[in-house]
């Protein structure tokens, strides 16, 4: 299989396979002479010799969680559908770990940045990487933190999920903060590795914490609300900003604007916006074969938007809560294609805005 200069024997070896197979062999180095005979080993613990608890750890691991369970109690959790998907994905050992990036051939380390001889597995990078533990150790009640940070990694989750009384320091909902801790530890992986512009240990805790209780809050303000006020635009909860946007297509010659304005807790104009945006773009995205690239792009940058530090909820509403919006976009349909940027409320809006107010 290998050619007198040491080098795979291509020729050779793609009569035999299909091309798929043959980069995937590209990515191995050749066996050499000098290197010693191959032996088999045991991949799982760092000497490559078998181990029963490197054994019964990967037992663990690929043992099949209590998913049904856990993955109803997670749906149920009052946190945004990014974490949820985050979660779905650890819980499925699909996490591109630094084991999971070697074994789809994308990097040729499986160890952990920070500890750098431990192989970064799911559970070493959301509990047990000193990184992790130095936060666990923080909001886990301390009477229980050995156990915490000793079951097996598929009970240390459905445990967490599901009994909220046992780690939790007991003033807050500890399933939620569990989560956003865990979707916490991961992102900042995540940015040191990427970004090289990671939070702060003690301000990570703050932040996770503030976190937490923000879901917690506004999932019962939510639910109280639709008892409440089923039809009208309602204030954010206390400390929050609303964004209200919408569109405007003029349905005859196609032409479209956008609109919208942010609004704090007691419904005051703190910013507003229209935008002609054309009916000629608008065709052209749509007639472009690369739609979905398009799609990409704008949905990258609402992403990076997003992921900036600061806690957005997005939500679809019915135009009877989005009226002072809708009326903003339809203003500017009709005028050149610019931005107007609004520091009050332009009269054309001051109906809807008041009735907004009123509820
Ligand atoms: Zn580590």
């Amino acid at each position: 299989m290998v050619d007198d200069a040491g080098s795979w024997d291509w020729a050779r070896l793609s009569q035999w396979l299909p091309h798929a197979t043959l980069e995937k062999i590209a990515a191995v180095k050749p066996p050499q002479i000098g290197a010693g005979t191959d032996v088999p080993g045991w991949r799982w613990e760092k000497n490559r010799n078998f181990s029963v608890k490197s054994a019964y750890k990967l037992l663990d691991i690929a043992a099949p969680l209590n998913v049904h369970t856990s993955w109803a109690k997670i749906w149920k959790l009052p946190v945004p559908p990014r974490i949820r998907v985050f979660l779905w994905i650890a819980f499925h050992q699909r996490l591109l770990t630094n084991i999971e990036r070697v074994r789809r051939h994308i990097s040729s380390t499986e160890m952990c940045s920070t500890c750098q001889d431990t192989p970064e597995s799911i559970d070493h990078v959301l509990r047990l990487c000193p990184k992790a533990r130095h936060i666990w150790e923080a909001i886990v009640d301390q009477r229980n933190i050995h156990e915490f940070l000793s079951i097996p990694f598929s009970r240390w989750i459905s445990q967490c999920v599901q009994d909220s009384a046992r780690f939790g320091q007991g003033d807050a909902i500890w399933n939620t903060r569990f989560v956003v801790f865990c979707w916490l530890i991961w992102k900042r992986r995540c940015n040191e590795i990427f970004d090289n512009n990671p939070l702060h240990e003690s301000a990570l805790i703050r932040y996770g914490i503030q976190l937490a209780k923000d879901f917690d809050s506004v999932h019962i303000g939510v639910k109280n609300l639709r008892i409440s006020q089923p039809a009208a635009w309602c204030p954010p909860p206390h400390g929050w900003m609303k964004a209200n946007c919408d569109g405007a297509v003029n349905t005859k010659d196609g032409r479209a604007a956008i609109g919208g304005m942010i609004r704090d807790e007691y419904g005051s104009w703190k910013l507003g916006f229209t935008r002609n945006i054309g009916s000629l773009e608008a065709t052209k995205i749509i007639n472009r074969s690369s739609l979905s690239l398009v799609n990409t792009l704008l949905v990258e940058d609402i992403l990076k938007l997003i992921a900036r530090p600061w806690i957005v909820h997005i939500r679809h509403i019915n135009r009877s809560k989005n009226k002072v919006a809708d009326t903003l976009a339809a203003l500017s349909r009709d005028k050149a294609i610019d931005e107007e940027i609004f520091e009050k409320p332009p009269n054309e809006v001051m109906i809807e805005l008041n009735r907004d107010m009123i509820g």
